[in-house]
This record gives structure tokens, sequence and C-alpha cells, in this order.
């Protein structure tokens, strides 16, 4: 049987964009759907412009050392307008070049909303086209319990684009969206409280890393609240918004966002044409090699809700290109020692096992662990301190895990990652000559185990 396409991907975000590029490298007849924006989430209204912000509530931290160092400034003022303005002209480059990337690699662009019709067919605009695999990368949405007023509250999709910068706003949620944003709201003056169901924020991150950020966001003045939920939101007359929680308090605030997790991105695919399953949370299910039940169709990225990270979807994206057209060059996607940054003020960059996953894991566990004031705030009166920690395994002398909170831990942890997946001991880090004067440098030489 002869299609229309060897490879049909609904999706020009991180992941499709990889695998339609390099599919059509390796001699394959690819066409790709888009319905919004090219360059998925990430380019759009995730990584990119969410790296921006924090950029310029950064600012803020600048200018407040700045007189340690002698510099008198003029009092600044930030404009939110600038920076939208500013960031949505840089997304707009980013989309061209997204588009010149697809069509210069002879992938045929089709925008409009993709849906199933078939095992083997697509519908966009009203037309039906036949592939030979169909690849759903159709990412992920937020998601946003359903309790009264949720109409009134935002997501990070709408926080991109405010007309106006809050003077309050409320932050819910415990992830690395809501840590984020609230520091980048905190950082560009909004009176900024984050609201957490739990008891401590990032779950699943190491306990030292989330009690060391909690005590760094309460010194720059977020309001924490934990084991807080709200129940319900209304509008008041002057157009402010009032957060009532479950335990009766009401809060008064100019903006609710929420950030409690995305959902795959399913909306009128048309799932019920094929036989592709969902996951016990609704993702869809897929095999090793990103097989769904149907099998000419394939999925990856956020929309099989594995790991919701923009390297993770390219390196599933590239797997499956070369699993269909380079079956020679194919290796699996390691998700062993995944590094991740959070973009917190101050961030978290984080490699490997967790402490608490270490001794679960039953590793005997030692534990190096360091908090110090970086060189850079000593001719300032900022008390901000970084943490640093290693987990050992205390029989093999493996390092475990790397763990971060301070200036450029996402830019650090990047090269640790790579001694993690090259199976480094502390030997190898105690043999490493440090790079002087960093805050790096003390990875390399915490030398007494704390625990
Ligand atoms: P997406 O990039 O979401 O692309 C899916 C595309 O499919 C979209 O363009 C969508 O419009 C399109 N689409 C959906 N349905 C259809 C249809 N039926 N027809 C046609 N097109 C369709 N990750 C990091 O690694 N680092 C970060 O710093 C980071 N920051 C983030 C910040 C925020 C606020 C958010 C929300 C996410 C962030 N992420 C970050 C996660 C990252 O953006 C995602 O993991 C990544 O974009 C997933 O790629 P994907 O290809 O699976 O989906
Ligand atoms: P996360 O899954 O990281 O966090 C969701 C948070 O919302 C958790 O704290 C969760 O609490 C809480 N939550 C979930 N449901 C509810 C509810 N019904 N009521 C109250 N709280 C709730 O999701 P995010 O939205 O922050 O981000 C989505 C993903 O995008 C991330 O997991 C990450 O993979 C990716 N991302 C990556 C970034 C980066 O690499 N720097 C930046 C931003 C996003 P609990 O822990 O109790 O379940």
């Amino acid at each position: 049987m002869t299609y229309d396409f060897d490879l049909f991907v609904i999706g020009a975000g991180s992941g499709g964009v990889r695998a339609a590029r390099f599919a059509a490298g390796f001699g394959a007849k690819v066409a790709v759907a888009e319905s919004r924006y090219l360059g998925g989430t990430c380019v759009n209204v995730g990584c990119v412009p969410k790296k921006l912000m924090v950029y310029a509530a950064h600012v803020a931290d600048e200018m407040e050392q700045a007189a340690g160092f002698g510099w008198t400034l003029e009092e600044g003022h930030f404009d939110w307008g600038t920076l939208i303005a500013n960031k949505n002209r840089e997304i707009e480059r980013l989309n061209g070049i997204y588009r010149n990337l697809l069509v210069n690699s002879g992938v045929t662009l089709l925008e409009g909303h993709a849906r199933l019709t078939g095992a083997n067919e697509v519908e966009i605009n009203g037309q039906r086209y036949s592939a030979k695999h169909v690849l759903i990368a159709t990412g992920g949405w937020p998601q946003v319990p359903d309790i009264p007023g949720k109409e009134l509250a935002i997501t990070s999709n709408e926080a991109f684009f405010l007309k106006q910068l809050p003077k309050r706003i409320l932050v819910v949620g415990g992830g690395y969206i809501a840590v984020e944003f609230a520091g980048i709201f905190q950082g560009l003056g909004s009176a900024t409280s984050l609201l957490y169901r739990g008891d401590l924020f990032l779950r699943g991150f190491d306990g030292s890393v989330r009690t060391h950020l909690k005590d760094e966001l309460e010194k720059r003045g977020v309001d924490l609240q934990f084991n807080s939920d709200i129940q319900r939101i209304d509008q008041q007359a002057d157009g402010s918004l009032k957060a009532t929680l479950k335990d009766g308090r009401e809060l008064l605030t100019d903006c609710v966002f929420y950030a409690t997790g995305r959902r795959p991105m399913l909306d009128n695919l048309g799932l019920e044409h094929t036989g592709v399953e969902l996951d016990e949370r609704g993702f869809v299910r897929v095999d090793e090699q990103y097989q769904t039940t149907e099998p000419s169709i394939l999925a990856i990225g956020d929309v099989i809700g594995r790991v919701q990270l923009t390297p993770v979807a390219l390196a599933e994206g590239m797997a499956v290109a070369r699993r269909l057209f380079k079956p020679e060059q194919y290796r699996p996607v390691d998700y062993q020692n995944i590094p991740t940054a959070v973009f917190s003020q101050p961030p978290i960059g984080t490699v490997g096992l967790t402490e608490e996953q270490a001794i679960e894991a039953g590793h005997k566990v030692q534990v190096f662990e360091s908090r110090f004031r970086a060189m850079k705030l000593t001719l300032t009166d900022i008390q901000e301190k970084t943490l640093m920690k290693l987990v050992v395994d205390a029989e093999t002398d493996k390092v475990l895990g790397c763990h971060m909170v301070g200036p450029d831990a996402g830019e650090i942890i990047q090269g640790l990652g790579i001694a993690l997946k090259a199976g480094a001991t502390k030997a190898h880090f105690d043999e490493t000559i440090g790079v002087h004067p960093t805050a790096a440098e003390e990875f390399v030489t915490m030398r007494t185990a704390t625990r």
C-alpha cells in the first residue's frame, strides 16, 4: 500500500519538530501538523519566555548587590509592558527559525488542528492524509482543579501575556512552575504568596534542597503558605479577587495563578477512531519504543507523561526517527540520571538520586553537604546561602546524586550530569582539581561526610 507520507507528526513542539526533521534527514517523506505555535510549549509558553522572565527578575538582585561594589544607581523602574513586548519579539523570531528548520529539511508543514480519522489517516483543514506511521507529539496543557471561580484564575499560558504586573499574586502549587513563577513575580515587585497543599513544596526533590529553598524564599519575602488549599475564588466589587481557603481563611489578591500540573493534550484528537489506549493517569500508553496500542501510531513527549522536560522530548523524538528510518543508529533513551534545574531564585540544579531515594533503594549512604555564602555576596549585606550536596554509596564510593541551590545551579549541574553518567566515584570528585575561585569548586572539595 502507498501512503501520502511515511511519517505524519501531530504537534510541532520540542519532540515533534525533532522527530520530523531527523526523519526527513534520513530520507523519509514527512508532514508535521501544528494548530497553535511553532516550537510548542517550550518556545512559546514554557522554557524560553520563562527563562527570559527569570533573567528580568534577577536584575533586581544585581541592583541590590551593586552598592557593595561601589555603584550608585538611580532608583530603578521596571516596566512590564516593555519586558512582554521584547519577549514576544524574540519568540516570533524563534517561531520563524522553527519554520525555516522544518521547511529547509524538506518537511511538509500543515498549519491547523489535526485529528486522527483512522490508524493511518489524519484530517487537517478538511483534507485527509494517509501515513505509514503517525506520531502523536501534542504535549500537555495546564490542569486547574475544578473549584468555584476557577475561571477567574490564570495559568502559565496566560501569565506570559498579562497586561500588567499584578500588585499582589497568589501562586498555587508546589512544583517547578509554581516555584519558578513565585520567584519571577517576587523579583519583579509583586507581593507574592505561594500556596501549597502539602507540608513542604517540591515533592520528589532532595529534602535538604526543599528546606534550603524554603528558607531562602522566606528571606526574600515570599509569603509561603503550606498546608493551604483554595476552596473557591470570588471577584470583589473593586475587581480584586478573594480566595477562600479550605481552612476558612480569606486572602485578597489581584491574581490567582494555578500551577498544579499538566494534563496530556488530547482534545478532539480523534483517538476514538484508533486503537490507542490511555494509561491509568490518562496519558497515552506506549511501549519501550514509543509504540502505542495501535501499531502504526507512536507517541512521545509530555503526552506520554514520563518526564516532562524538553531535552527528554527531544531525545524521544530522535529515538523514534532513528527507530523508524535509521534503525542501525537506534539507541534507547536513558532515563537514568537526567539532570534538571528549577529556575527559582535562587535556582536548583539536581542530578541522580536524592538522599531519600538512595536510602529507599537500599544504598548505604554517605552524605557530603556544604552551605556557604557565595563570594559575590561578601561585599553586600545579602545573607543568601548556597547549598551543595553529594549523595554517595558508602560501599562502592559511587556518587549517586548531586544537588545544589544557588546561583548558576543549572549551569553547574550539566557537567556533573556527565560525571554521573560516566559512573564517577567520590574519589574521582576528590581527585578533580577545582576551578578557583568559583562556587562550583565546592563540589570537588567536600572532604568530610556530614552523615
Ligand atoms: P509541546 O512542546 O507542548 O508541543 C506540542 C505541540 O502540539 C504544541 O505546539 C501544540 O499546539 C500542538 N498540538 C496539540 N494538539 C494538536 C493537534 N491536534 N493538531 C495540531 N497540533 C497540535 N522543560 C525544560 O526542560 N526546561 C524548562 O525550563 C521548562 N520550563 C517550562 C516552563 C513552563 C511554564 C512549562 C509549561 C513547561 C516547561 N518545560 C520546561 C516543559 C517543556 O516545555 C515540555 O516538556 C516540552 O515542551 C514538551 O514537548 P512536547 O513536544 O511533548 O510538547
Ligand atoms: P508539577 O507536577 O511539577 O507540580 C504540580 C504541583 O501542583 C505539585 O506541587 C502538586 O502537589 C500540586 N497539585 C497538583 N494537583 C493539585 C490540586 N488539585 N490542588 C492543589 N495542588 C495540586 O507541575 P507543574 O505544573 O509545576 O509543571 C509541569 C511540568 O513541567 C513539571 O513537572 C516539569 O516536568 C515541567 N517543567 C519543567 C521546568 C524546568 O525544567 N525548569 C519548569 C516548568 C515546568 P503534590 O506534590 O502534593 O502532588
